[in-house]
């Protein structure tokens, strides 16, 4: 059966970006995103010269590992010439891009990642991270520190340890080849799509729109209707019976489909829309900058040690808070008892009427009244309608009105 895999490719420059920095390539055999870093001008370009650089892989393979071995010969490439154009253009210092790439040979997958753009397989209704981001917090997280909720909103989640660029000559790319079946969508995005729309909204969209092109369109709508702070760029591959070549013309998306432009504009940023983000449950703000990739170890440790220090401050101020607290409180009872020892009321004790100091109630065990004097005046010399006030005690305005309550009361016995 001759039939091709149904593919797709979106690319958006998002709600706040001024530029594109996400380029896509959807081949004959070969899928890619890449997401850049580096400035108003950098990110766009290395993006765009790695996934071109890249497209030159695209063709049929014998064998997967064959073409593992073509797709990360390709990214070293795409490394190397990205470190060229940095040093003929020492504007562009800094700048890099993410890569995660994958080629069809027939019922396998070639895969080549690095960075935190992802792979997802959609297969029987569950969907399926299949790259690992080389982020800083997800080193947190693999090391236990955080948990995978407080990686999403991390203040350092954006932060990158490992992509293409002028960095390191010779970057750890991940490999692997996948088995894949008729049925099987394969997702790749940038974070534009990752961090803003939830997995549960992914799997929706994939689970009911049957076309490649809907879905894709689709998932790139979710992330703009929730605001759309980054680049989005959407690849989607429905695999069916076929050999594996896509019947459609190769197609450059994003940044790498416009022709590179090294001039540094001046681009002016739209306002950010703050309520959006604040309200959005993912990523509640936008990292300032896609992306960084931190240059050695050490400062991973600094990293590490800021967010120690960070936290240690976090504990302090929740120690103060707790103390002022607890000190309010103390004071509050103080004074409330205060209030309650300076009203008298009469009543029982041991068979005598009694004045006591403070109020009837008691807190648990601690009773907010004493005896303040006992009298002579034995209750049960008392009228019955005056005893059983006194047992249901008399509140008195005062220690003078107290006495007078007990005046009285001496008065109606038979002594
Ligand atoms: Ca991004």
């Amino acid at each position: 059966m001759a039939t091709t895999p149904t593919t797709a490719a979106v690319s958006h420059v998002g709600k706040i970006r001024a530029s594109n920095q996400d380029s896509g390539y959807l081949g004959r055999h070969l899928y890619v995103v890449a997401d850049g870093m580096g400035g108003h001008a950098g990110g766009d370009i290395a993006s765009a010269i790695a996934a071109q650089r890249i497209a030159e892989a695209d063709r049929e393979y014998a064998t997967a590992e064959d073409a593992v071995m073509s797709l990360q010969s390709a990214l070293i490439a795409a490394n190397g010439l990205l470190a060229e154009t940095v040093f003929e253009h020492n504007e562009l210092t800094g700048m890099g891009t993410t890569v995660s790439a994958l080629v069809r040979v027939r019922d396998q997958l070639a895969l080549a990642h690095i960075g935190d753009s992802r792979v997802y397989l959609f297969r029987d209704g569950e969907l399926t991270q299949i790259t690992t981001d080389h982020t800083f917090v997800q080193r947190l997280v693999e090391s236990g520190r955080i948990t995978p909720e407080e990686a999403a909103v991390h203040p350092r989640r954006a932060v990158l340890m490992r992509v293409l660029g002028d960095v390191d000559a010779s970057p750890e790319i991940d490999t692997g080849i996948l088995d894949t079946q008729p049925g099987d969508r394969w997702l790749l995005c940038s974070d534009g799509l990752s961090g803003y729309v939830s997995e549960e909204k992914v799997v929706q969209i994939l689970r009911t729109i049957r076309t490649a092109q809907g879905a894709a369109d689709r998932l790139v709508k979710e992330s703009l209707d929730h605001g759309a702070p980054d680049n989005v760029t959407v690849l989607l591959i429905d695999v069916d019976d076929s050999d594996g070549a896509s019947g459609s013309a190769p197609v450059f998306v994003g940044s790498a489909a416009q022709p590179l432009s090294f001039a540094q504009e001046e681009v002016a940023r739209k306002p950010i829309r703050l309520p959006t983000l604040l309200l959005h449950p993912l990523k509640p703000t936008p990292p300032e900058d896609s992306h960084f990739e931190p240059e050695s170890e050490s400062y991973l440790d600094e990293l590490i040690e800021e967010d120690r220090r960070r936290s240690i401050r976090r504990r302090i101020m929740w120690g103060v808070g707790v103390t002022l607290a607890a000190i309010a409180i103390v004071l509050a009872g103080y004074l409330g008892y205060r209030w309650t020892q300076m009203h008298y009321y009469v009543g029982v004790s041991d068979g005598n009427v009694a004045i006591f100091k403070g109020v009837q109630q008691s807190i648990g065990p601690i009773s907010l009244s004493s005896v303040y004097q006992t009298t002579a005046i034995d209750l049960d010399e008392l009228p019955s309608y005056q005893r059983e006030a006194v047992e249901a005690t008399i509140s008195a305005e005062s220690l003078r009105d107290a006495h007078d309550i007990v005046d009285r009361l001496a008065a109606v016995t038979g002594g």
